[in-house]
């Protein structure tokens, strides 16, 4: 057997090699006679309701593959948001319905340019590495000092090249919501032919004035796309199940690039379940939506300034004393998100964690 030798490794694409790693929440560590809690991925303490695991355990068809394009799941989204079921598509979270629409709009073309997609940041982590793997351009526009897009200068950021715009409200991990009238009049300013992108993955726990109607935009503009998620308020991060809406504009080209049967029939089945019991889904939000409450109550009343919370999470922009005060929560058996140099992303959870936070930010001492 001849061998012949090169320089070097096996080597990812330029636009792979890049990227940094997706930095997943860690799971707390263990401190003497104190419960660990997992504040770090902005999970649903409360989990989905019973029935969820009832259908899934119904579930006979493991043998089979799944419906192509999740048919049963979008004919039930589609009647309950009254929307036409074409306009539906889902994905492996709404991340996966995200990546349909990046790698449908955005990437790298045969002259060499590379398409431009403007999002806020910081804003959701995950978003460079899908915009970067599809070939894409990022381009990113600073959240305002209180956590809030700064709509002026994304629409001062379109170009020629611009492609795609993503909006992502309420923001993780900064936590304001955009109100109904500004993305109203943003969108009035926004190019056609630049897809929008509305990431609703905290929808549910919004109780904002002028709340976002992200579905009548949708039904005024073609080229608005809204993501929503059973990740956070059904509690069904595992099962990986997301679904955008949109106008045939776009979804013709979304059922091109989206990779059928991406949906399994158990997450299926669960969404399914969950929204037929969206009432009960509702109130647990509403129990979260309570705590996150007296959790910002709290803060404030220690002398914290954050920004408005209206996800199922907190941001403490504490910039350079982040890391410090994510060492101080593990002591604590909480995990909690830091972002270095930024601040500290921290999710609501069970009665007791939350309990636990507010009393380490009453008595937290800042570094000199
Ligand atoms: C959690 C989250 C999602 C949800 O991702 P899934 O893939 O549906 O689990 C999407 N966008 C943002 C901003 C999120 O924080």
């Amino acid at each position: 057997m001849t061998m012949f030798s090169r320089a070097g490794s096996i080597t990812p694409r330029e636009s792979v090699s890049l990227l940094p790693a997706y930095a997943a929440g860690k799971p707390p560590q263990a401190a003497e006679g104190l419960t660990p809690f997992k504040l770090s991925s902005n999970e649903n303490p409360l989990g989905p309701v019973p029935e969820v695991a009832r259908a899934m355990a119904e579930v006979d068809t493991l043998h089979r593959y799944p419906h192509p394009n999740a048919e049963n799941l979008r004919a039930g989204l589609a009647k309950l948001l009254d929307v036409p079921v074409e306009d539906i598509v889902a994905g492996t979270g709404s991340l996966g319905a995200l990546t349909q629409i990046i790698n449908a709009f955005a990437g790298s073309n045969s002259d060499g340019s590379q398409d431009e997609v403007i999002y806020a940041w910081r804003s959701f982590e995950a978003y460079p590495i899908v915009v970067r793997t599809a070939g894409a351009k990022d381009v990113t526009v600073p959240v305002l000092e209180d956590g809030r897009h700064d709509l002026e200068a994304m629409l001062a950021a379109i170009t020629e090249k611009t492609k795609v715009l993503m909006l992502c409200t309420p923001n993780n991990p900064t936590g304001p919501a955009l109100r109904h009238h500004e993305v109203e009049a943003f969108l009035a300013k926004v190019p056609g032919d630049v897809v929008v992108v509305i990431d609703e993955a905290y929808q549910e726990f919004v109780r904002t004035e002028d709340p976002l109607d992200a579905l009548a935009l949708y039904r005024k503009h073609p080229n608005v796309a809204v993501l929503r998620t059973f990740s956070k308020a059904h509690g069904l991060a595992a099962l990986r199940v997301g679904y955008s809406i949109a106008g045939p504009e776009i979804t013709r080209h979304l059922r091109v690039v989206a990779a059928p049967f991406s949906v399994s029939t158990v997450a299926e089945v669960a969404a399914l379940a969950s929204l037929e019991h969206l009432d009960q889904v509702l109130e647990r939000v509403d129990s979260l939506v309570s705590e996150r409450d007296r959790v910002t109550a709290a803060l404030a009343e220690a002398g914290w300034s954050i920004p408005e919370a209206q996800g199922n999470f907190v941001w403490l922009p504490l910039g350079e004393q982040t890391a410090a005060f994510a060492e101080a929560a593990g002591l604590q058996a909480l995990a909690v998100r830091g972002f270095n140099g930024e601040g500290v992303r921290v999710t609501i959870g069970e009665v007791e964690a939350n309990d636990r936070f507010i009393e380490l930010c009453r008595t937290y001492r800042f570094q000199a």
